[in-house]
């Protein structure tokens, strides 16, 4: 029986509780499809500061490499803001990315038709979307030298090496080819010489993926068509600023942070965790919405470990608990039969994998 080696990192405020469901469901899923996972806890953010005076212990960065994926709740809380900037959770969670080396931030966007009255844009215009960004994640301006300031001045420099984007446009490519085979690279190729070597670059790379459908769109264009007709994208491949802004709009098309997955991975191995955050006003009450963490854990089996068939699994049963009306609290003004806690929807999930 194939035996996957998970690392958990729960962290701080939901983290623990939103972790928790999400194992839950794995092991419900693991059930039937065959294989086993072992999970091996770490600690990162203000829970791992707390005890060792690191945010980041060497010994969570090696446990991680020793897998064969990162499942992550999130990290942070106002009690530890505070502290010196490289001691607090987010600078741990920054230099946990770097250590991975994971270069490509993969959000998928969708709208369940259950939900489609949470959005603030009409269910016409968001009905059956799925989308899914791929940002690239450690290159452009927000790395590019020079970069700096002085009492007139502030200066960064976007900068793309061809590689770079050769690595992340090759991510792009394959995950279209497991979805409707259609990348939309969006640049800014009108006006930025670094934009020109993207799009150049980009084609070069479709020329190896010939089922896939590759246009390009000026980054403006994007962020209206985000809003004006999301239907039409499949997968957007965008640079690391771009992508930041884009993929933000593109969460809230659903309507609901406690909803969205996320992945980041590259040459070793990938970090699952939701889009939100930490959510300290809410932590500790059962009320945290868990299915952002147990899609994350989806995305995992999917773009991590190839058991597709286990990742249908898990997004069938999110649906189906959706379709039959229960909510967390977070979505109970949207159609709920049952507002339930945080450990009943994964309750409830799991049941309807192994059913
Ligand atoms: P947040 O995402 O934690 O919360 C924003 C709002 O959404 C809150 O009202 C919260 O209750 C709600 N919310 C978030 N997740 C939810 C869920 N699963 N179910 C129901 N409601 C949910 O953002 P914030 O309040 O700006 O940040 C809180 C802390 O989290 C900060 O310390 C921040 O630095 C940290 N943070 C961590 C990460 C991460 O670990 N990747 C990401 C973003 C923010």
């Amino acid at each position: 029986m194939k035996n996957y080696k998970i690392t958990l990192i729960k962290g701080d405020g939901i983290g623990p509780e939103i972790i928790d469901e999400a194992v839950k469901v794995l092991d419900a899923v693991s059930s039937c499809c065959g294989f086993h996972f072992e999970y091996d806890e770490a600690l990162m953010g203000g829970c791992a500061y707390d005890m060792t005076g690191d945010p980041l212990p060497q010994e969570t960065i090696t446990k991680s490499l020793n897998s064969d994926a990162v499942l992550f709740g999130a990290i942070g809380g106002e009690k530890w803001d505070r502290l010196p900037r490289e001691k607090r959770p987010e600078s741990g969670l920054l230099r946990f990315r770097k250590e991975l080396g994971v270069y490509a931030n993969l959000r998928p966007a969708i709208v369940y038709d259950e939900l489609i009255n949470a959005s603030s844009l009409k269910p016409s215009v968001i009905k059956g979307v799925d989308l899914m960004v791929v940002r690239e994640l450690i290159g452009g301006i927000y790395f590019g030298e020079p970069k700096g300031r002085d009492e007139s001045k502030g200066w960064n420099t976007m900068v793309y090496t061809r590689d770079e984007i050769v690595r992340i446009a090759h991510n792009a490519f394959k995950i279209a080819m497991e979805r409707s085979k259609r990348v939309c690279s969006i640049d800014k190729a009108n006006v930025l010489d670094v934009s020109q070597l993207w799009r150049e670059t980009v084609e070069e790379v479709a020329k190896e993926y010939p089922e896939v459908a590759l246009s390009h769109m000026y980054v403006d264009n994007a962020a209206m068509q985000l809003i004006r007709d999301p239907k039409q994208f499949d997968v957007m491949l965008t640079g690391n600023i771009f992508g930041d802004i884009l993929s933000d709009e593109a969460s809230m098309l659903s309507g609901s942070i406690g909803l969205l997955p996320s992945a980041s991975v590259g040459a070793k191995i990938g970090v699952y965790e939701p889009i939100h955050g930490s959510a300290p006003d809410i932590a500790g009450q059962g009320i945290a919405n868990p299915i952002a963490t147990i899609s994350s854990a989806s995305m995992m089996l999917r773009y991590e470990l190839g058991e597709i068939e286990a990742a249908d699994k898990i997004d069938e049963a999110i649906k189906k608990a959706l379709k039959e009306g229960y909510r967390t609290q977070d979505l109970a003004q949207f159609d709920a039969k049952e507002v339930c806690s945080t450990s009943e929807i994964g309750s409830i999930v799991a049941n309807y994998i192994v059913r």
